[in-house]
Order: structure tokens, then sequence, then C-alpha cells
């Protein structure tokens, strides 16, 4: 049997079983009842072991957390308009500490909560060109050790109808950022056809996935998420597409999101919702029943276009459970594989979960199950990213590349 590095002692499992993980290297490597010695041992007392948890969607280079607090700027009709908000958040940035830092203080506050893999849109337009992208690259750099981060180039002002962007977002994708992002074909751009023709294009060029924001209401937004699954199957695309909010979904007819559900499912398009408090979103319940996959993000995280945040996708599924409906304990933990199993599909992470094989991404956390877990969002008592300590009691430790947890902690 492989040495072990690691065992994580009278461990809970996700499915409520008593055992012990052992872990070799940045793999678990066994789970048993009892497993042989280890070069170190952590006894977890029956503590609830669950895999890394994944943001499927912030926006790490917006993010006012590692600056001074700045109050939110509400706009100046006192309706939501994007294009306002862009301008308020220009005028916001170009005073605030650099995207590094920023970005820093995030992804170490994510990885305190536990989270083990995100996925960040990056601001791409001419005004930005691609600095902020270069500092998230940096970013991700410097953290590869604790998270791993998948960058969306995010065209925030509009594509086709904001001259210069295509070409940005085409050397975004040259330059490290994995999928191409979208917003609002109809709402901003006003263009269904040309934005869709420039993101799919994009995609196919660059063998890049997609990840659209679309905020378009109602039947506007329905049509666009039909066209959506069309291009996704002719271009062979099922799994690497995903729709960010898609509002529409919860502001029709229930036989109308049924209908649409259906196609998005059968084209392998997923749907990310962050359950805001604010705003009609999609039924969870009702897409997964139609074999969508529906992940989990955060989102915005204290930036100027909203204060709330704390990169805790525990508790980004209670809200998900909560805004739902959800009660019983199979529904808490299906709010809970919006941020597990379901975003490690979207994801493409392979080798996720606990079990042995899968890379040692693991969250310790005091509860007696997964239901409990969502319902009281425990301080994260440990976090391991690929068999190493990233965090422990609410507070991110850094890994020092190549050494393992006994060299470090020992
Ligand atoms: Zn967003």
């Amino acid at each position: 049997m492989t040495e072990l590095d690691l065992v994580l002692e009278g461990a809970t499992l996700p499915d409520g079983t008593a055992a012990s993980i052992g872990v070799a290297g940045s793999r678990v490597a066994a789970i048993g009842a009892s497993l042989p010695a280890a070069r170190e041992r952590i006894a977890l007392d029956g503590a609830l072991v669950l895999p890394g948890l994944i943001d499927g969607h912030v926006h790490l280079d917006k993010t006012l957390l590692g600056d001074a607090w700045r109050p939110h700027r509400p706009g100046a009709s006192g309706a939501f308009s994007v294009m306002e908000r862009v301008a308020i958040e220009s005028e916001i940035l170009a005073s605030a500490a650099p995207v590094e830092q920023r970005a820093a203080a995030l992804v170490e506050l994510a990885v305190s909560r536990g989270t083990t893999h995100l996925r960040s849109h990056v601001d791409i337009d001419p005004v930005t060109s691609l600095k902020s992208l270069h500092g998230v690259l940096a970013v991700r750099e410097r953290y590869r050790d604790a998270v791993s981060i998948q960058i969306v180039a995010f065209p925030q002002r509009g594509l086709v109808s904001c001259p210069g962007t295509l070409e940005l977002l085409d050397q975004a994708l040259r330059q490290g950022a994995e999928l191409i992002g979208g917003l609002d074909p109809s709402g901003v751009d006003h263009d269904v056809d040309g934005q869709l023709d420039a993101v799919f294009g994009l995609a196919e060029r660059h063998g890049a996935g997609i990840d659209i924001h679309l905020h378009d209401p109602a039947f506007e937004g329905l049509d666009e998420l039909v066209q959506i699954a069309a291009r996704t199957k002719a271009l062979g695309m099922s799994g690497r597409v995903n729709v960010s909010h898609a509002y529409a979904l919860g502001m029709v007819p229930e036989n109308d999101a049924r209908r649409v559900a259906e196609c998005l499912a059968d084209a392998g398009v997923s749907i990310l919702t962050n359950a805001p408090g604010n705003h009609p979103w999609p039924s969870v319940a009702r897409l997964r029943e139609a074999g969508v996959t529906v992940i989990a993000g955060n989102d915005n995280i204290r930036d100027a276009w909203w204060p709330y945040g704390d990169a805790d996708m525990l508790e980004r599924a209670m809200l998900v459970g909560y805004g739902s409906g959800f009660l019983t304990d199979g529904q808490l933990t299906d709010a809970l594989d919006l941020a597990t199993y379901g975003a490690a599909r979207v994801l493409g992470i392979a080798a996720y979960g606990v079990r042995v094989g899968a890379a040692a991404d693991l969250v310790v956390v005091d509860a007696r199950n997964v239901a409990e877990a969502v319902v009281t969002r425990p301080p994260r008592r440990y976090v391991f990213k690929s068999g190493r300590i990233v965090a422990r009691d609410g507070r991110f430790e850094r890994p020092l590349a190549g050494r393992t947890t006994r060299e470090l902690y020992s």
C-alpha cells in the first residue's frame, strides 16, 4: 500500500459514514475504518469533511477588499443602469489599490472559507485594456498552491457596441484566459446575433469555454437562452457553456421555463445563480429536475456594484436553499451540490470529491452532516489544497511550494 503522508482520523464523510482519510502526496489515497501509520495524523473527533468548495463566479478584479472601505454610491436616477454602474466603478477603481492587492485579499478570504477552485470574470475593454487581466494572472500564479483559478475574459462594457473589445478579448484568450464571456446580447449590445457570433467565434478559434452574464428579462432572455443552446449543440460544446444569472427563467410562466430548461439540458448548457435577494432568479429545483446542472457563485464581493459578500460558498449554498424554500436534508444537500460536485462538472475539475484517487482538496467543519453545515456555516477548521493545509481555524495559511504539510508544520 502507498505510504501515507497524512491521516485525518475520525472523520465524518459527506454521506454520513465515519472513517479516516489517508492522503499521499496531493491525493486521497485511502479511506477506511483504520488506516496504517502516517507521517502526520490529525484527530478530527467526528468533524465533517467536505470536498473543496467551488465558487463558480467571482470578480477578483472588481473587489475593494484589501483597500479602504468605500461606501456604495447609488446611481443618479435611482433606476439600475449597467452603463451608469460601470462609470461609477471606473471612478472608484481609478483611486483604489492596485488590482493585485485587492484580488489577493479576496483570494485569501475565499481560501480561508474553504474555496479550493474558483472562476473569475475579468473586465476586458478599451478603457481597462488588459491591465486587470495581467493583475489577476499574477495573483493566480502567486496563489497557485492554494486555489485553482479559471479566468473568463469579460466584456463588461459590451462587445459589438464597444469598438476594440473583440480584439482585446482575442488577446486575453491568448494570454491566459480560458473562457470567453458575454453580457446581455440584447440589453447591452442590442444585437443578439452579433454578440453571439463573436462569443462563439472566439470560443471556436481558441478552444475556449463560454460563460455569459445574462440579465435580459423574461421572453427576451428566454429567446437568447434558446439561441445559446442551439449554438452550443451545433458546435458540439456540450458541458462547456454556462449562462450566469439567466434571470429570464425566473420571470416567465412555469411551462415556458420548463420548455427552455429542457432545451438547455439537451444542449448541455449549465446555469449559475448567486441567489440574489432583490430580483427573480431561476428555480434551482425545476432546472435540476429538467436535467440542467446548476452551480452557484458569490459574484460581486464588496465592490462598486454590491457591498455584501464574504466569499463563503457554504453561505451561498445557504442563500440558495433559503431563497428556494429548501427545508429537508435532501434539499439542503442539493444546495451544496451547486458549490461542490455540480460545480466540479461545469468547471471541468477532474478527480474531485472525498474519494480515493481524488485530489486532496478538503474542508473540515464542525457539523454532523451536510445539511447542518449548510444551515450553520461553521468556521473552517482546516482547508487542504492538494494535501497541504492552506487555512486553519478560518485563517489563510500560505503553503510553500513543494513542501508537504509535515515539513511545514511539524
Ligand atoms: Zn458577475
